[in-house]
C-alpha cells in the first residue's frame, strides 16, 4: 500500500461496465473495510485523467465499440502504465482483460492493446456464452473459479504470463485455459461479477495490494453455497 489508505480505482465505468462490474468494486471495498483497512474508492470516467497512485485498478467488460475507445484512451493517458510500474494491482474482466494484452479485435478491426500482459485476442468462430469454471493455478492458493462468460474473442497466451485456470467448463481463453496473470496483474473472462462469486480471488487482490500474507477469514457461506450449487449443476450438465 502506498499510503495508510487503500485506494481502489474503477476505470471508465461509462464505457466498461456491461456485466455488473460495479459489484467487483463493491466486494473489494467491503472486504477491505471488514478487515479494518481505511479505503478510498474512485470512479474515473473516460474523459478524466487516471490517477497513478492507487493500489488497485479495476477494468470491466464491454461491447466492442466501448472496448476499443477505452483502450485508445488508456494508451493516450499513460497513467495505468505508470501505476503498474510502481507496483499497483490490476484486475481486468473480459474486454478489460483483452485490452491489457498486445492486441484484440473489435468490430472486425484489430486494435493495439496496452501491452501490459503477454497475450493477444483474435475473433472466435462462435460466441462463448454460458457457465465458466476452472481450477485456478495452485500457486495462487484460490479454490476453483466459477462464473459466467459472454465474449466473441479467443485469447492466446505468450510465455510471459501464466493461465489463471485450467478450464473444466466453458471456453475461457481457448477451451483449455482461462484468464492470465503475471506479477500483480490478473485478467479473467468471468463476469458475474467475478469477485462476488469468488471471494478468495478478491482476497488475493487485497493481499497483493496490502502485502498481507493472510487476511482474517470472513463469513462466505452464501458465496460458497452458490459456488457449490453451480459446480454441481455444471458437472450434472457435463454427464452423458
Ligand atoms: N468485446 C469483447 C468480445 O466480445 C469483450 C466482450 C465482453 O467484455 N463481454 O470478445
Amino acid at each position: 500500500m502506498s499510503t495508510e489508505t487503500l485506494r481502489i480505482v474503477w476505470i471508465y465505468p461509462d464505457l466498461l461496465s456491461t456485466y455488473g462490474d460495479r459489484g467487483n468494486m463493491l466486494i473489494l471495498a467491503r472486504r477491505a473495510r471488514q478487515r479494518g483497512f481505511p479505503i478510498e474508492v474512485l470512479e474515473v470516467r473516460s474523459d478524466q485523467a487516471l490517477p497513478t497512485t492507487a493500489d488497485i485498478y479495476l477494468i470491466g467488460g464491454g461491447e466492442d465499440g466501448p472496448q476499443a475507445l477505452g483502450a485508445q484512451r488508456l494508451l493516450a493517458d499513460g497513467g495505468l502504465h505508470r501505476a503498474v510500474a510502481q507496483g499497483s494491482v490490476v484486475f481486468g474482466v473480459c474486454a478489460g482483460y483483452q485490452l491489457l494484452g498486445t492486441s484484440f479485435f473489435a468490430k472486425g478491426t484489430q486494435y493495439r492493446g496496452l501491452e501490459l500482459l503477454d497475450l493477444s485476442s483474435d475473433r472466435g468462430e462462435t460466441r462463448a456464452v454460458g457457465e465458466l469454471a476452472g481450477d485456478i493455478d495452485a500457486r495462487l492458493g484460490v479454490p476453483p473459479l466459477t462464473g459466467f462468460e459472454n465474449h466473441g474473442g479467443r485469447t492466446r497466451l505468450g510465455p510471459e504470463v501464466s493461465p489463471l485456470a485450467r478450464v473444466t467448463a466453458g471456453i475461457g481463453n481457448d477451451g483449455a485455459t482461462e484468464g492470465a496473470w503475471r506479477g500483480k496483474l490478473l485478467g479473467t473472462y468471468s463476469h458475474g461479477p467475478a469477485l462476488a462469486r469468488n471471494p478468495a480471488l478478491a482476497d488475493l487482490l487485497l493481499r497483493w495490494a496490502t502485502g498481507a500474507q493472510q487476511l482474517p477469514p470472513l463469513d462466505d457461506t452464501w458465496a460458497d453455497r452458490l459456488r457449490a450449487e453451480r459446480r454441481a449443476a455444471v458437472a450434472a450438465a457435463a454427464r452423458p
